[in-house]
């Protein structure tokens, strides 16, 4: 069962980091690779993990049920909820993956878990077997991305159990990318810069913008540097214009984006391809051969029509230690099925993955997305990169403030005209009247890793 599964795994994950004949197959030929990849991944599932035995119990299913992508909806979404129920009453691996005491012992690699400080963290282990993977599918990424031998990259992270930054390490050490490990402060990376001259930037995008101000602040021009792409990944990047084209310009240099999951798109992520990107909006191409993508409809979880926007459900295909069975990743998209460009056929997301469902804030019964700020915020090129969003209860209303700073001192008659005109974009584009606040240049806390960007004091009652 385990070859069979493995083999049907390696084969599209090939060594070569351009693979034509599976990023440029026909629909068809698609469907056909993940029918068979499904043959061999759903009865190596339902043996191996018990939390999914009982999914299909529930659903009154067997694997041999599902054959097809059509019948694919038959099998209900796998949420968040229901492995962190299942990890607390299993502790500490649950049941939701394959692996067992006996191939961990015999073929462990390495150990992710969701942050949880309070409850069980939902942990994944994954195999030699995912090692060898992790590189070859991710490496297709950054070869789509224009990365190739000779060029090095500076990782600022501190390699803490985050997925995007293990599996771009290995799949740059696959293709003679040199690795400066930036596991270091924003100081030392500034020195790294300079000395080393890396050719890729890879940080979340907050924090690249954070790094390019520490470099002006000392005196050097973040434009004039070594730096000729930036790869992105842990927040939304490309696929919201302003920052896109703050990002790029800063650096001078192109912007990619990394799109996946701790849990079930590790690595062989979702990705820009340089020729997209002279494309508006910018698309994510999903690597359909390596995983399932379906968007389904946020209240019902039913598949929404193509075309439709829908939140991202994925099927992991390609992996021994997790993989996971219409996962709710939880992100709205709406996927394009036309060639691209670039030659590839597979799907799209349209202007990227923007809004994770949990992150969406309710604001006086309306539905509003960090990202739809952010991107009024840096389309303002008076403004600074960081911004909050501060939620209060007053009386029995919501007080909606936006605090945003300048990159340079301003007047009273600018500070009003810069309020009414980011009120003015906010009600046009969020349909809510916000407060907007202005703070002096550099006093919002900086961004470090992951932005914080919400600040919410509303009572809940
Ligand atoms: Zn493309």
């Amino acid at each position: 069962m385990l070859e069979r599964f493995a083999r049907a795994m390696r084969e599209p994950a090939t060594k070569r980091h351009w693979a034509p004949q599976f990023e440029c197959a026909s629909r068809e030929r698609i469907r056909d690779i993940q029918h068979e990849k499904l043959a061999a991944m759903l009865p190596y599932l339902y043996e191996h993990s018990a939390f999914y035995r009982a999914k299909f119990k529930a659903a009154k299913l067997k694997p041999a049920d599902i054959k097809t992508l059509a019948d694919l909806p038959k099998f209900p979404v796998t949420t968040k909820d229901e492995m962190a129920r299942d990890v607390a009453a299993n502790r500490p691996w649950g049941t939701y993956t394959p692996i067992d005491d006996k191939t961990w012992r015999r073929r462990g690699w390495i150990i992710f878990s969701t942050s949880g400080t309070t409850a069980t963290p939902r942990s994944f282990r994954y195999t030699a077997l995912d090692a060898e993977l992790w590189a070859t599918t991710s490496a297709r990424a950054l070869y789509a991305m224009g990365v190739r031998a000779g060029d090095s990259a500076l990782t600022c992270t501190n390699y803490n159990p985050h997925v995007f930054f293990w599996s771009i390490h290995h799949a740059f050490n696959l293709m003679n990318v040199a690795v400066v490990p930036g596991g270091v402060p924003t100081e030392r990376r500034l020195q790294m810069l300079d000395l080393y001259r890396p050719t890729i930037l890879v940080a979340t995008p907050s924090y690249s913008l954070h790094l390019a101000g520490a470099m002006r602040e000392v005196g050097a021009d973040p434009a004039a540097n070594s730096i000729k792409k930036v790869i992105c990944g842990g927040e939304p990047a490309s696929g919201i214009a302003s920052t896109r084209r703050r990002i790029e310009e800063t650096w001078n240099a192109e912007l990619h984006d990394i799109y996946g999951c701790t849990e079930a798109v590790p690595a062989g992520w979702a990705f820009t391809c340089r020729e997209g990107l002279k494309r508006d909006p910018v698309a994510t191409h999903v690597q359909e051969d390596l995983q399932i993508w379906e968007l389904v409809d946020p209240d019902t979880f039913e598949p929404v029509s193509p075309g439709e926007r829908g939140l991202t459900v994925v099927t992991n295909l390609n992996s021994e230690g997790s993989p996971q069975l219409r996962f709710l990743v939880g992100d709205f998209a709406t996927f394009d099925y036309g060639k691209c460009v670039c030659g590839r056929t597979f799907a799209r997301a349209h202007g990227g993955f923007n809004g994770r469902a949990d992150d969406m804030l309710n604001i006086r019964g309306l539905k509003l997305f960090p990202s739809v700020v952010e991107g009024i915020v840096r389309g303002f090129d008076t403004l600074g990169n960081e911004f909050q969003i501060v939620l209060e209860t007053e009386g029995v209303m919501d007080a909606f403030t936006i605090v945003v700073e300048t990159s340079a001192p301003i007047d009273d008659t600018y500070a009003r005209e810069l309020r009414a005109r980011l009120e003015a974009e906010v009600i046009r584009q969020c349909e809510l009247r916000p407060r907007i606040q202005i703070a002096a240049p550099g006093t919002l806390p900086r961004t470090e890793f992951k932005a914080r960007r919400v600040i919410d004091r509303r009572r809940t009652l």
